[in-house]
Order: structure tokens, then sequence, then C-alpha cells
């Protein structure tokens, strides 16, 4: 009789990757836009929605929103692949360039997806660290991957949860001793003064991911891509699913892109934001990091971590418990949102921190 057998026991399944979703007033836990994606774009996604043969497999290459996303960053659409969710883009770099046999480096405490995929998709993970303000040692950074060899290095910049752009000199010298692939993570590039695509020329092993899921205010849409060599690209569709790229979504981020200016003054205007937020916690007792993004790290100087938020919750604030991960004990982390919810989450942090 056919039954349950236990799941592959190289994943011994640690859980998986999860943020409570936590019914809340005030949601400032996983870096989303606070803005709505402009009105315009949800009419002209509704008009274009009438006009799809919805009977038919959607554009298989994503030919239009390729050729949309190549002409924003100047590039060609073969140097662009584009897949459900930043997620999706690095789960197929992996599939195409990880699995068995193979190594992935990541520097902790940085996005926990990068490890989970690898280790999903078969790949080992060799960890390599951070000083104590979450900077990357060139020179140690240089030791591990001599030593691991990895097919495939992550960087994330700004780095998620910690907040601040990688210098363009670690990432220089990643690039310089990394023997494969090296995947920057730039899902907040848009908060940055410098991105790593202008370091693409003469380094074909270098891939840059994006997402529509944070500045561009399309977390629900599901779509990322990544900016590669056209041998890179064609690997990524290799290993993907025919037509994982529904016509909806090929249509959101083609008519996104038509609202450049809007996406840009969301980012100024959170970016603002921040700049307050990080003032009035440097009248508080915390330890705050600087940050290049839309959150940003903090821990609690005199009260337990998890007591604050527990307070917030009751508070019905939102934010993200970073107190028990590996390298970020005590820390939280709070989302830049609109505001009226920064000031609420203010004044209950200051009612916590009591
Ligand atoms: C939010 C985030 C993503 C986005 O993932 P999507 O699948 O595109 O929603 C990717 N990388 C990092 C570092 C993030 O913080």
């Amino acid at each position: 009789m056919s039954s349950i057998p236990p799941i592959r026991p190289d994943l011994s399944l640690t859980e998986g990757y999860h943020s409570p979703q936590v019914a809340a007033d005030v949601r400032l836990n996983t870096n989303e836009s606070p803005f709505p994606p402009p009105a315009k774009w949800s009419e002209d996604l509704l008009a274009a929605l009438a006009d799809v043969s919805f009977e038919r497999y959607p554009d298989r290459p994503a030919t239009e929103l390729r050729a949309a996303i190549a002409a924003l960053h100047g590039v060609t659409p073969e140097e662009i692949f584009c897949a459900n969710g930043s997620n999706e883009v690095l789960q197929s770099l992996l599939l195409a360039f990880g699995g068995p046999g193979r190594r992935a480096a990541v520097f902790e405490p940085t996005y926990a997806l990068h490890s989970h995929i690898s280790r999903v998709t078969g790949t080992e993970v060799v960890e390599g660290g951070r000083t104590e303000d979450f900077r990357i040692d060139p020179a140690d950074a240089r030791a591990l991957l001599g030593r691991s060899q990895p097919a495939v290095t992550f960087l994330c910049s700004p780095n998620n949860p910690t907040g601040r752009a990688e210098p363009k000199e670690t990432v220089l010298a990643v690039l310089d001793a990394a023997p494969g692939l090296v995947i920057v993570d730039e899902a907040y590039g848009q908060f940055s003064s410098w991105t790593a695509l202008d370091l693409r020329a003469g380094r074909p092993g270098l891939v840059v991911t994006r997402t529509f899921s944070k500045t561009w205010a399309m977390a629900g849409a599901r779509l990322g891509y990544a900016v590669a060599d056209p041998a890179v690209v064609q690997a990524c569709e290799a290993v993907v699913l025919p037509y994982h790229l529904s016509a909806q979504t090929q249509l959101a981020g083609l008519l996104a892109l038509r609202y450049t200016e809007e996406m840009e003054a969301r980012v100024a205007c959170i970016a603002e934001e921040r700049g307050r937020v990080a003032a009035a916690l440097g009248d508080l007792s915390v330890e705050t990091w600087p940050s290049d993004a839309n959150f940003i790290l903090f821990r609690p100087l005199r009260i337990d971590a998890d007591e604050v938020w527990e307070g917030l919750l009751a508070r019905s604030v939102l934010i993200r418990n970073c107190a028990s991960w590996d390298g970020l004990s005590g820390c939280l982390r709070v989302t830049i949102g609109r505001a009226d919810e920064n000031d609420r989450f203010l004044t209950a942090l200051e009612e916590c921190l009591r």
C-alpha cells in the first residue's frame, strides 16, 4: 500500500523559512513598501488583462518584459532572467550551478533564504562571518573562498537584516577571490548609493538580482529578475519550469516600468523617514546600525529583546524578532513604514523601554 516516505534525509527540514504573518495594525516586519503601487498602474493592469488570451500558455521567454527591464538597465534582453520573485531566481541559479558535490558561500548574518535555498537544492553551505559591526573582512573572505572553492558565492547589498550596502572594495575583493558565480542580491539596491551592475563588464561570473517586491511595491505580484551573462540566463531557462511566469505577472511588471518616477519618489520618501526614525532611535536606550535600506536593525540595551518585541505586538505593532538568530543576539529589525506607522512604532517602543 502506498505511504508517505520520509522526506529527503539531507533536508531534515530545518522547519523551512518563515516569517510569522501575525495580525497587527502596524506591520513593519517584512520590508514591504508601505505605499501601494500607483493607482494608474492598477487601472493599466486591469485594462490589459481584458486582452489576455488566458486559454493559451503565456509567452514563455517573457519577451516584452525582458526587453523593458533590459532597457531600464541598458543591457540586452539576453542578459535578463525573470522569475516569480527573486527567490525563484536564486533557486534557479542554484539548480543550475549548485547541487550535490558543490558549495555555496554565505557571510552570516545575512538573508536566511540564501543558505535555505542552497540546502533545498542539495548544495553544501559554507559560512563566513562578519566583524562586530557586520562588515565582511576582505582577507577573511579570500581565505574562506580559497579554502572552500564554492560554485556560488552570495553577497547581499544592502545586507538584510543588518542594513548596510557592501563597500565596492569588498565586492571587488570577493569577485577577485571567488572561483565561481558571485550573486549580489540587490533587493534593496535602489536605496544604495552604488550598484554592482556597474562592475559587470569583463566579469561574466557576476550576477545581480533585483525584485519588484520592495521598492516597486509589488510583493503580491511575485516578480524578480537577474542581470547576468547570457550563458547564465540560458542555464536558468534550462532548469526553470516551462511557462513559470504567468501572463498576469509579466503584464504587472511590464506596466510597472512605466512608473519609474513614482517608484523613485517612494524610495526618496522612505529614505527621509528612515533618517527620522534613526534619529529618534538614537535618543532611546538601544544600539543601532546605519542602514542603506528600508529597515533598521537595533538592539535594546536594558530590556530583553523578546520582551520588547512582545510589548510592541501588545500595542499592535509587528516588527521582526531576530534575537535568536546566529550573530544577532538581542536584535530586532523594523521596516520603515509611512510616517504615521513610524510614529506608532516609536511611541510604542518608548513605552516598552520605560
Ligand atoms: C525581500 C528580499 C528578497 C525578495 O524576495 P522576492 O522573492 O523577490 O519577494 C530577496 N532578497 C532579499 C535580501 C530580500 O530581503
